[in-house]
């Protein structure tokens, strides 16, 4: 079967090259050309573990193949993924759909046998079908192009094994044909015997943003208990960990902090709860918009543990920031938290040193007016704080004593609740985490 995947960014590239190893026939198809020639030329344009060693095997095995030209993409497949991005618009909390009728508008007219296009970006309910329309009225007369949804659940990070063993596929359809091509597609997860849920096109749309949701109010559930616990010196922390044993609840995605940040959870629960209002239901998801303000509230908390631990106000102090990517095991700092924090941090008057094991590039990119270092030691060179803003291992690991000696004040901000305390205040430091009793 031979498949083209429109739109090779995080999702896309993984796909792509996901379904290429797993034996198709795959022609990547971007707008971007540099994107294009990086992929083509065995280079995977973001971080992320495990991918570029799969690229160069699906590259080698002459399965995979890139391209700019959607005459090409036409000619070439029997099912086409729309992988596309589907970011906030610049002035509401909608979706901007412009990427994914783009990518249909200039698809349908290169078809040349039927097709089935498959929609995974993820997208306000409703659209799927309005696409489907879209593609009957510009696919070549007589052609009987069909629209599929099949919402995809991947993490940044963990993108290679969510993609070859996904918790589930949800196949959204309107004919047994369609069903039968995404099944052949998914033929290598499917003998694994990963579920799969078939069902119409508006419920796959809603599996995504409902998966989304529960999971960012998870996150915003624990951190609104980190305030009370601010405002009464109980320990939130211990309290994640008593609520995780019941099973009911679970401990994933419990743990307090900074909060949720990225290209999906924040974007996805405003388009929702957007969508839901354009709909009249508004009221049934008023509670995402609760969900996204306790979500801001934790990074303007955080700046405000840090400016308290200065002494009431940071300007003239360097800061050391540990984290610039929105998640560990990524270099995506879209909507990340920890440059937010550390940009209001240096609108407050601090000198800002960032370091990231993988985002530095990007973060030094969109970021020019914070400052740089290559180690985690060297951005505390000095510091009168270290405040930890994304918990990737490296800094777990990091050696209270060592740190200690490089920095002016030994103050820790913990904003991802990553480190063990009791080691830190050990070694001579005061220990801040929001949501933690204080220890004088
Ligand atoms: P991204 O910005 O990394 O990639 C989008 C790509 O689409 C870019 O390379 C862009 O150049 C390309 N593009 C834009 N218009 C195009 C067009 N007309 N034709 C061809 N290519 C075009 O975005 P992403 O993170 O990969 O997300 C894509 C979609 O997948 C979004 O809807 C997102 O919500 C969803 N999603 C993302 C993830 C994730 O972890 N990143 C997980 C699940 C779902």
């Amino acid at each position: 079967m031979r498949l083209t995947v429109i739109g090779t960014g995080y999702l896309g590239a993984t796909h792509a090259i996901c379904m290429a190893v797993m034996g198709h026939e795959v022609l990547g198809v971007d707008v971007d050309t540099s994107k294009i020639e990086k992929l083509a030329s065995g280079q995977v344009p973001f971080f992320e573990p495990g991918l570029p060693e799969l690229l160069t095997k699906a590259l080698d095995s002459g399965r995979l193949r890139f391209t700019t030209s959607f005459a090409e993409a036409g000619d070439f497949g029997d099912v086409h993924f729309i992988c596309v991005g589907t970011p906030q618009q610049a002035d509401s909390e909608a979706a901007d759909l412009t990427y994914v009728d783009a990518a249909v508008t200039m698809l349908a007219p290169c078809l040349r046998r039927r097709a089935l296009v498959v929609g995974k970006s993820t997208v306000p309910v409703g659209t799927a079908a309005r696409l489907a329309g879209l593609l009957r009225e510009l696919a070549p007369a007589g052609n009987e192009a069909e629209l599929a949804w099949n919402p995809e659940f991947l993490r940044e990070g963990f993108a290679v094994d969510d993609t070859m063993r996904p918790d589930r596929l949800v196949l959204g359809v309107t004919s047994a044909w369609a069903e039968e091509r995404l099944r052949d597609a998914f033929e290598p997860v499917l003998a694994q015997g990963v579920p799969v849920k078939v069902t119409d096109l508006q419920t796959a749309e809603l599996v995504k943003v409902a998966a989304n949701s529960f999971l960012a109010t998870k996150i915003s559930y624990i951190n609104a208990m980190a305030e009370i616990c601010e405002a009464t010196g109980a320990d939130v922390h211990d309290l994640a960990e008593a609520l995780a044993y019941d099973d009911r609840i679970g401990g994933r995605f419990l743990r307090p902090g900074l909060g949720f940040g990225g290209g999906c959870l924040p974007k996805d629960i405003r388009a929702f709860a957007h969508r839901a209002e354009e709909l009249g239901v508004g009221q049934a998801v008023g509670f995402l918009r609760e969900i996204d303000g306790i979500n801001r509230r934790r990074r303007a908390r955080t700046v405000d543990l840090v400016v308290e631990i200065c002494g009431g106000d940071v300007a003239g102090k360097r800061v050391a920031a540990l984290g610039a990517a929105f998640k560990p095991n990524s270099d995506d700092i879209r909507d990340a938290p920890a440059l937010d924090v550390a940009e209001r941090l240096r609108a407050a008057g601090a000198t800002v040193v960032v370091y990231d094991p993988a985002a530095l590039e990007s973060a030094r990119r969109a970021h020019p007016g914070l400052e740089y270092s290559t180690s985690a030691l060297d951005a505390a060179r000095g510091a009168d704080v270290v405040v930890l803003l994304t918990e990737w291992n490296e800094f777990r690991e990091i050696a209270p004593s060592a740190m200690a000696a490089v920095v002016r004040h030994r103050k820790i901000v913990d904003g991802r609740h990553a480190l063990d305390p009791a080691g830190w205040r050990a070694a001579g430091w005061e220990y801040r985490a929001l949501g933690r009793p204080t220890v004088a």
